[in-house]
C-alpha cells in the first residue's frame, strides 16, 4: 500500500497541522462517498491516472480551509510540502522552460514515468534529479539507478505538475517522431538541415508550430551557423512571402536564407520561448535573452528583440560573444601613445572618463575591457546599463528599468551610498545622470560612461549643453575618446596595391609626395566570405583634459579652438589613428574612409 494512499497520509496531515482532528476523521467517514461523485463527474477516464481519484485527489476537492486558518486552503502543494516534510525530501517546483527535454524523455521510459509519476528533470554532478509524487519510491529509484548506472536524488512534487509535464513533453515527442516518420527521415536524429524544413514545409504547411522538431532544429541551425560565421546579429524578418534571416558578419548584413513564410511565425515564436517573452504578444516590442551551450565551450549569450512590422513579426538578435564583449585591452587597437593615455585614466583613483561614438562603435566592449582589466576581488565595481550588455560575475550589474521608473538616475542615487570603487554608467543621456556621475567623481569614484558625440572634444560641449557647470566639469572629467570600428583585412588573402598618392591626399589623408604608395587589400577567399575583410579593430581619438584645456572650459570656449589645442598635445584624430593603420595593412584606405567620413 503506498503512504500517499493510506490513512496514514491523513494523520501525518495533522501531525503537520495541515488538518485538524476533526478534519481527519470527517475525511475518513466521506472519502467513499466523495470518490464515486468524482468518478461520475470526470467525464472520462485519464489515461496518465489510472488511479484518480486518490486520497489527495479526494482532500482537495473538499476545498477545506487549513487547521486554524481562515484563509489558506488546503491545496495539493500544501499537502505535498507537507509530505516532504515528513520524509525529508525537498519540494519542487517545477518550471518547464528549465527542464532538459531529453533528460525527462530519455532517461526512463514513458509508460514507467506515467505509472509511477516520475519526472527525471535534472543531472547536478553525475546525480539525477528526479521528480516524485510518491515519497515511497525507492525500489522504483533503484531501479532506474539500476537501469542508467546513475545516483538519483528524489525532490517531491504536485502530481498536477508532473502529470502535466509528462504529457507536454512525450506528447511533443511522439509528434516528432509522426513527422520525422512522415519524412521518412527518422533515422537522422536532431540534424535537420534548413534543406530539409523547405521540404518538410511543403508537405505540412498548415500547422506548423514553435515546438515542432523541426522548427527546433531549424533554429539550433540558425545559432550554430551564425557562430560559425562570426556573426553578431541574426535577423529574421516577415516579408510578404518569405521569410529572411539575415546575419551581420564584420558589420555588414548578409542574406543567409529566404524561408517559406509558414515557417515565419513558429520560428520567432521558438526564439521567443527561448528567451522566455511572451509568446502570445505579438503586438508589443519584446526583450529577452538566450543562453547557448556551444559543445564543450563556454556558454554564449544573445540578447533577442522582437518588434511587430508590416508582415509579422521581426526578431533581431544580437550574439554576445564573451571573447569578443571582454577583450584584453591590449587588443582593441590602441596606438602606444594613446594606451598609455588609457590606461592612465583606467588606474585614476577617482574622477570622469567618456568613451564616444555611435551606436556599434564598440564603446561597450572598451569600458567592458577596461573594468575586466582593472577588477579585483577586493574591488566593488558597478555597472549601471541600459540593458545589461554581456553578465560577467566579477561586476555588480544594474539593469535600468524605465517602465518601473527604474533609471539611471534613481539607481545611481543609490548605489553610491553602498561605496562602490568603480562605476559604470551606459550612457550619460540627461542632466540628472551627468550631475550623479559629477558627484561620484566628487567623492572619489572612477566614472567611466558614454556619450553620443562624434569626437572626443564634443564630449566637452555636451555636458555643458545637458547643463553641468563648467567648473563641475574641469574639475571631474580626465578626459574622453571616441571610437570607431573599422574591418580588418582578411590574413588569409591579403595582398599589396599600388595606390596613387594624389587620391589619397585629396581623400584628407596625411600624404605627402607624388610616388604611388604600397597599402594592402584582401582578394577574396573562402576564409573571408569573399569580402576580403575578417575581423574588426578599433580606431581612436583621445585626450587627457591638460590645464590649457581646464582653463578654455573655464572660459567657455568653443569646441573648434579646444580640438585644435588637443592636437597641438598630441592627439591624433580618428582620421589619421585609422591612416595609421591603414599604412599597416591592418585595414583598407576605403574602409578608413567609410569610418572617418563625415
Ligand atoms: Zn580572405
Amino acid at each position: 500500500m503506498k503512504f500517499l494512499y493510506s490513512d496514514a497520509l491523513l494523520d501525518m496531515l495533522v501531525k503537520h497541522k495541515v488538518l485538524s482532528d476533526k478534519q481527519r476523521n470527517f475525511i475518513s467517514l466521506e472519502k467513499g462517498k466523495q470518490r464515486q461523485k468524482l468518478l461520475k463527474q470526470s467525464t472520462a477516464p485519464d489515461p496518465l491516472d489510472k488511479n484518480y481519484p486518490d486520497l489527495i485527489d479526494i482532500i482537495i476537492s473538499l476545498n477545506l480551509k487549513k487547521s486554524g486558518s481562515q484563509k489558506e486552503s488546503v491545496d495539493e502543494e500544501t499537502i505535498m510540502r507537507a509530505v516532504g516534510r515528513e520524509f525529508k525530501l525537498d519540494f519542487k517546483k517545477l518550471d518547464p522552460l528549465e527542464l532538459d527535454m531529453d533528460i525527462v524523455t530519455k532517461t526512463i521510459p514513458k509508460t514507467y514515468a506515467i505509472s509511477h509519476f516520475l519526472l527525471p528533470f535534472n543531472v547536478v554532478e553525475g546525480i539525477l534529479e528526479v521528480a516524485v509524487y510518491h515519497p515511497d519510491s525507492h525500489t522504483v529509484l533503484a531501479d532506474i539507478e539500476q537501469a542508467n548506472q546513475i545516483k538519483t536524488r528524489p525532490y517531491i512534487a504536485t502530481k498536477s505538475e508532473i502529470k502535466r509535464i509528462l504529457a507536454e513533453f512525450f506528447g511533443f515527442q511522439t509528434s516528432i517522431s509522426a513527422a520525422e516518420d512522415q519524412m521518412g527521415m527518422s533515422q537522422t536524429g536532431t540534424s535537420v538541415d534548413i534543406g530539409n524544413l523547405e521540404r518538410y514545409v511543403k508537405i505540412s504547411a498548415k500547422d506548423i508550430t514553435s515546438s515542432d522538431q523541426h522548427i527546433k532544429n531549424a533554429v539550433n541551425h540558425i545559432f550554430n551557423y551564425a557562430l560559425d560565421q562570426r556573426a553578431s546579429d541574426i535577423h529574421i524578418e516577415p516579408k510578404r512571402d518569405v521569410c529572411m534571416v539575415r546575419f551581420r558578419i564584420d558589420g555588414v548584413l548578409h542574406t543567409i536564407y529566404k524561408l517559406p513564410k509558414v515557417v515565419h511565425s513558429a520560428i520567432v515564436s521558438r526564439i521567443k520561448f527561448l528567451s522566455r517573452l511572451d509568446i502570445a504578444e505579438k503586438r508589443r516590442p519584446q526583450d529577452g535573452r538566450i543562453k547557448i551551450g556551444v559543445s564543450g565551450e563556454k556558454d554564449i549569450e544573445i540578447r533577442v528583440s522582437t518588434v511587430p512590422v508590416s508582415f509579422g513579426e521581426k526578431a533581431v538578435l544580437r550574439i554576445l560573444d564573451p571573447e569578443i564583449i571582454f577583450q584584453s585591452v591590449q587588443q582593441l587597437g590602441f596606438s602606444k601613445r594613446d594606451f598609455g593615455i588609457f590606461k592612465s585614466f583606467m588606474y585614476s583613483p577617482h574622477g570622469i572618463f567618456l568613451v564616444t561614438g555611435p551606436t556599434g562603435s564598440g564603446k561597450s566592449t572598451t569600458l567592458y575591457s577596461a573594468l575586466k582589466t582593472i577588477a579585483t576581488p577586493e574591488m566593488n565595481l558597478v555597472t549601471v546599463e541600459d540593458p545589461v550588455e554581456m553578465v560577467h560575475e566579477e561586476f555588480n550589474q544594474i539593469a535600468v528599468q524605465p517602465l518601473i521608473d527604474v533609471t539611471f538616475s534613481t539607481i545611481l542615487r543609490n548605489i553610491l551610498r553602498q561605496d562602490p570603487d568603480v562605476i559604470m554608467i551606459g550612457e550619460i543621456r540627461d542632466f540628472d545622470t551627468a550631475a550623479h556621475a559629477v558627484q561620484a567623481a566628487m567623492t572619489g569614484h572612477l566614472v567611466f560612461s558614454t556619450l553620443h558625440t562624434n569626437d572626443a572634444i564634443s564630449s566637452i560641449v555636451r555636458l555643458r549643453d545637458l547643463g553641468l557647470e563648467s567648473f563641475l566639469i574641469g574639475s571631474t572629467l580626465l578626459g574622453a575618446m571616441a571610437q570607431r570600428l573599422v574591418k580588418t583585412i582578411c590574413p588569409d588573402c591579403s595582398k599589396p596595391v599600388k595606390v596613387e598618392a594624389d587620391m589619397l591626399y585629396n581623400m584628407g589623408f596625411p600624404v605627402s609626395g607624388s610616388d604611388p604608395i604600397t597599402l594592402r587589400r584582401g582578394a577574396g577567399c573562402r576564409e573571408c566570405r569573399k569580402t576580403g575583410y575578417l575581423g574588426r579593430s578599433g580606431i581612436f581619438e583621445i585626450f587627457p583634459l591638460s590645464s590649457r584645456l581646464k582653463e578654455m572650459i573655464a572660459n567657455g570656449e568653443n569646441t573648434d579652438e579646444m580640438r585644435q589645442v588637443a592636437i597641438r598635445e598630441g592627439m591624433t584624430t580618428l582620421r589619421e589613428d585609422a591612416w595609421r593603420k591603414v599604412k599597416a595593412g591592418i585595414t583598407t584606405y576605403e574602409e578608413a574612409l567609410r569610418v572617418t567620413g563625415e
